[in-house]
């Protein structure tokens, strides 16, 4: 494991002005330790700032028109909470979809929409394996080498990882916004990976957040978001990462689709006709088979097969078909 020095923060601010020098927030720590002991990364941090004991950061409130969740919201608690079960339900389904009763206890919706990609090139100890996340202009060896879990729709910055965080393609179609000590952001303009920083810690992240922004609170509408859902597909029931997920939301006869697990971000389409649910799940991933087949080969695979990648293509028309069906 990766000798760190750990710091306590007191707010959200006092923990950004900490995150100097390449420190890094520690919330529940279900990735982050996991990423001290694998040693993924040459960019690993030598400080850790802990922030589990800023004070009454863990709520899930509504005010003002929005279903407010403060950064340290445990993911069991958005499950099982009443309001998100009844206003914006695709929420509650990703986060009660996420690893292991043990892991959505101790696990954040802060940790939850900042952890770091799964990609197998990126997630191993050795340094020195191509990646484009970790090695500026490296290369992606998904691209030429096992692509089973990876991008449908190519990549940004080469790099073919998807986003692994369930919770963020809920955010995605739910509309919802990032509080952080900068700004506020949109929750499709949070999820851009910082491709230009690729090669730095920065570059690691599934997020566009500065290296010393700290997210402090979730804001969903909580109106207009009642008709939604979350559907995942993992090779394993409990204990997986997307390899296919669609979260939708069904506003005056139209669905907000996001779909997980085949793209870097959230892959998000808005004001999609549903009056054929079969139709709609082929239009979300027709760009896929383009890309694939048409793509400059720059950034894309030569080919979606079924034994690769291309089985993805099938399951998220299927979920999309049956979201859209589901909530009709
Ligand atoms: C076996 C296993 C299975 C998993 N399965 C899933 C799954 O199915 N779906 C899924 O979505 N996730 C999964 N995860 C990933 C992870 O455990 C969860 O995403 C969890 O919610 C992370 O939250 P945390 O509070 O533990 O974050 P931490 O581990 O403390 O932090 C994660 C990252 O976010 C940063 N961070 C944390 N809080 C903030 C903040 N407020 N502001 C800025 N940066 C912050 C940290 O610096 C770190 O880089 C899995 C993890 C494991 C180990």
């Amino acid at each position: 494991m990766k000798n760190f020095e750990l710091k306590h923060a007191s707010s959200f601010e006092e923990a950004a002005s900490m995150l100097a020098d390449g420190a890094m927030i520690l919330a529940g720590g279900t990735d982050m330790i996991y990423s001290m002991k694998g040693m993924h990364t040459p960019n690993l941090p030598d400080t850790l700032v802990a922030i589990s004991e800023i004070p009454d950061a863990d709520y899930i409130k509504e005010e003002n028109g929005y279903i407010k969740i403060g950064a340290l919201a445990k993911l069991s608690d958005i499950a099982a909470d009443k309001t998100v079960l009844a206003k914006a339900p695709a929420l509650a389904q990703a986060a009660k979809l996420v690893a292991s009763p043990e892991l959505r206890n101790m696990g954040t919706i802060g940790g939850n929409i900042c952890q770091r990609p799964r990609c197998i090139y990126y997630r191993n100890e050795f340094d020195n394996w191509p990646c484009a996340r970790k090695h500026k202009g490296g290369l992606c060896y998904a691209i030429t080498g096992v692509h089973r879990y990876h991008s449908i729709f190519g990549g940004v910055g080469g790099c073919m990882a998807v986003c692994p965080s369930d919770t963020a393609v809920a955010l995605v179609a739910l509309g919802a916004s990032i509080v952080t000590t900068k700004k506020t952001w949109s929750a499709v303009d949070f999820f851009k990976v910082p491709s230009k920083e690729f090669g730095t810690a920065r570059g690691e992240q599934i997020n566009a957040i500065d290296s010393d922004e700290v997210v402090k609170e979730i804001q969903i509408p909580s109106s207009g978001n009642e008709k939604s859902t979350y559907v995942k597909w993992a090779f394993r029931k409990a204990i997986d990462f997307p390899q296919c997920s669609a979260a939708v939301v069904i506003k005056g006869g139209k669905a907000n689709i996001a779909l997980g697990g085949v793209y870097n971000e959230p892959k998000y389409f808005e004001g999609v006709d549903i009056a054929d649910p079969k139709a709609a799940g082929e239009s979300v991933v027709a760009k896929a088979t383009e890309i694939s087949n048409e793509g400059d080969g720059s950034n894309s695979f030569d080919k979606l097969d079924h034994y690769s990648n291309g089985y993805k293509i099938d399951i998220t028309k299927t979920i999309v078909k049956r979201a859209i069906i589901s909530l009709k």
